[in-house]
C-alpha cells in the first residue's frame, strides 16, 4: 500500500478511535496515580472510621451526641487543611434527645438479661420498675374496651412474635456477582414499581400514636416490642408521631417509654405467656430530654478553586445515625470516604480549577431535612416560585455521595443523566483493577444526592458492594464489621472522581428535561 494510502487509513482508524470510544474525555492518569499511592498506600480512612464509630458513637440527629460529633468533625475538616469550615444552621428542629441508661432483665421464671434499646424520642422509665409482662393484641377502637383499666404498672408486649430469618444468620451476605452486576448496568428501564393497593379509610384502626397516647393514658410500665427477624440486633427507630410533632419535648413526654427488644428475648417472653406461666422483668430507662427547640446543622469545608473557584463540585454523606450503635456501615463509613478523600486531595497538593467543598449532612435518617435545606438555601429551587434558582444554581457542577453501606464502588448510577454518561464512563477507567465497572442509566433513591437531583442538580450516588455482617439501623453496626480495603478503594475512587469533576473544561452536563 503506498505511503499516501496508509496515512489516510490510519487516519481514518483515528477518527474511528476518538469517535467511538471515551478518549475525547481526558482522564488525568498522573493525579490518579498520586492519588492511588496516597490512598492505597497511605490511607487514614480506618483511622477517621475508627475515631467515629470508638469514641463518638452513635450521632442522632438533635443529640448531644451529635452536637459533640459535630465539634470533633469541624476540627478534623481543619486539621486535614480545609478552608471555609463551618456548621450552617437550618430550620428548628426540635428538642435534644439522648439515652443514658437502659437495662432490661427477664426475673421471672429465670433471670436472664435481655438486649435491648430504647425507641428514638420516647421518655425514659423514671426509675428502675419490676414490671409483669403481658401481651397486648390492640388494633381497632373496639379493642380498647378490653384492655382499658388492665394495664397499669404492666410491660406490654405489643408486637406479634417475629420469624428469625436463619438464611441471613448462616449465609451472611454475598457480594454482587458479574451477572448481577451486568443486569443492573443492562437494565435501561427499572421495573415499574405495583401501584399501592386503593387506600381504604378504616376509622375503626388505631394508628401507632394513638395506641401510644392509650398505653400512656394508662399508666403501663414500658411497651415492648420487637420488628426485626435478625438473631442479637434490635431494630430500633423513632416514635410514631415525633415527626409530626416536630421533635418537641411536650410530645417526647406525652409518650409511654418503648424499648425495642432482640427477636430470641422477645419471642421467648410471648411463648412462656402463651403458656400461661407469668412473666416478670426489670427495666429502667434514663433519657435526656432538651427543654428548648434547636436548630440542625450541616457541616461543610472547601478545598479553594483557582481559574474556576466561583465554580463548586461537592462530595459527602450523612453524619447523622440512628441512635443503638455507632452505625458503622450507614453512614459512618461515607464520612469517613468523604474525609478521606478531602485528606488525599490535600495531601497530593491538589490545586483544582473548581472549588471542592465536603458537605455532611444531618437529619438525613428522618428524612433528608439537612441536604435538602442545604440546597434550597444555596441553590435555590426552580419548580417553588416562591425560592427560584439562585446564582449558585448555575455554578454547581456535581454532587457526589456515598451512602449504600460499607461495600466497595462497582459502579455509579447515572441517575438517568445519560448526558453525564461519557464523563463518569471515562473517569472509571483508572478503576478496573477495582472491579469498577457499572455504568447504569439507573435512579437511586432514598438518600441526599435525592436533594440534588430532585431540583435538576447532578447527584450521584455510586454502586457499591453488599457486604457481610453489616447491620444498618440496628445495634450490630460496629466497626469490626467493615472492610478496610473497600473504603481505601472508595476513598480513592471519590478523590479522582471530584477532581476530575473539578478540573474539566466545561460544569458536569445536567438533565436536560425533568
Ligand atoms: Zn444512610
Amino acid at each position: 500500500m503506498p505511503t499516501r494510502s496508509r496515512s489516510i487509513v490510519t487516519a481514518l482508524l483515528l477518527l474511528l478511535t476518538a469517535a467511538f470510544s471515551f478518549d475525547t474525555v481526558p482522564v488525568d492518569w498522573a493525579m490518579v496515580a498520586r492519588i492511588r499511592e496516597e490512598g492505597l498506600q497511605h490511607s487514614r480512612v480506618m483511622d477517621f472510621e475508627s475515631y467515629m464509630t470508638d469514641v463518638l458513637g452513635a450521632r442522632l440527629t438533635m443529640s448531644r451526641d451529635m452536637q459533640r460529633g459535630q465539634a470533633w468533625l469541624q476540627a478534623e475538616l481543619t486539621r486535614i487543611g480545609l478552608v471555609n469550615v463551618a456548621a450552617e444552621p437550618y430550620m428548628d428542629y426540635g428538642v435534644t434527645w439522648d439515652n443514658e441508661y437502659v437495662a432490661l432483665h427477664l426475673l421471672e421464671p429465670d433471670y436472664t438479661p435481655m438486649v435491648a434499646y430504647p425507641i428514638a424520642y420516647t421518655p425514659g422509665t423514671d426509675g428502675r420498675k419490676v414490671a409483669p409482662a403481658v401481651v397486648v393484641d390492640l388494633q381497632v377502637r373496639e379493642d380498647l374496651d378490653r384492655y382499658r383499666g388492665t394495664l397499669r404498672g404492666k410491660a406490654v408486649l405489643v408486637t406479634p412474635p417475629v420469624a428469625i430469618d436463619l438464611a441471613a444468620l448462616t449465609n451472611g451476605a454475598p457480594r454482587r456477582t458479574d451477572a448481577e452486576l451486568r443486569a443492573i448496568e443492562t437494565t435501561v428501564i427499572a421495573p415499574a414499581r405495583p401501584a399501592p393497593p386503593r387506600a381504604v379509610p378504616r376509622p375503626n384502626l388505631l394508628t401507632a400514636a394513638e395506641k401510644l397516647a392509650f398505653y400512656k393514658a394508662e399508666g403501663v410500665a414500658v411497651v415492648l416490642q420487637c420488628e426485626g427477624g435478625w438473631i442479637g440486633a434490635v431494630r430500633g427507630f423513632g416514635r410514631p408521631g415525633a415527626r409530626e410533632d416536630g421533635w418537641s419535648r411536650a410530645g417526647m413526654l406525652a409518650s409511654p417509654p418503648v424499648v425495642a427488644v432482640t427477636p430470641e428475648h422477645y419471642n421467648r417472653m410471648v411463648r412462656i405467656l402463651g403458656r400461661g406461666i407469668p412473666v416478670t422483668v426489670e427495666v429502667e430507662v434514663r433519657t435526656r430530654i432538651g427543654d428548648r427547640v434547636e436548630r440542625a446543622a450541616n457541616i461543610v469545608g472547601e478545598i479553594p478553586g483557582t481559574d474556576l473557584a466561583d465554580e463548586v463540585v461537592m462530595l459527602g454523606g450523612h453524619f447523622d445515625t440512628w441512635h443503638a450503635s455507632p452505625n458503622a456501615s450507614d453512614n459512618t463509613s461515607g464520612v469517613a470516604v468523604a474525609l478521606e478523600a478531602m485528606r488525599i486531595l490535600k495531601a497530593v497538593g491538589a490545586r483544582p480549577r473548581r472549588t471542592i467543598r465536603v458537605a455532611l449532612w444531618s437529619g438525613e435518617e428522618q428524612g433528608l431535612f439537612g441536604s435538602r435545606a442545604y440546597v434550597r438555601e444555596h441553590f435555590g429551587d426552580p419548580r417553588d416560585t416562591t425560592v427560584g434558582a439562585k446564582p449558585a444554581y448555575e455554578r454547581l457542577s456535581a454532587y457526589f455521595n456515598q451512602d449504600y453501606g460499607a461495600g466497595q464502588f462497582r459502579g455509579i448510577y447515572l441517575q438517568g443523566n445519560e448526558a453525564a454518561r461519557a464523563l463518569l464512563t471515562a473517569w472509571m477507567e483508572p478503576f478496573r483493577d477495582f472491579g469498577m465497572t457499572v455504568v447504569s442509566n439507573q435512579s437511586v433513591g432514598s438518600t441526599d444526592h435525592v436533594a440534588f437531583d430532585e431540583v435538576g442538580l447532578p447527584g450521584f450516588q455510586f454502586l457499591q458492594d453488599r457486604i457481610p455482617g453489616t447491620g444498618g439501623h440496628t445495634n450490630l453496626d460496629f466497626y469490626d464489621t467493615i472492610q478496610a480495603e473497600d473504603l481505601m478503594k472508595n476513598a480513592v475512587v471519590m478523590a479522582s472522581y471530584v477532581w476530575h469533576a473539578a478540573s474539566a473544561d466545561a460544569r458536569m452536563p445536567r438533565k436536560t428535561r425533568r
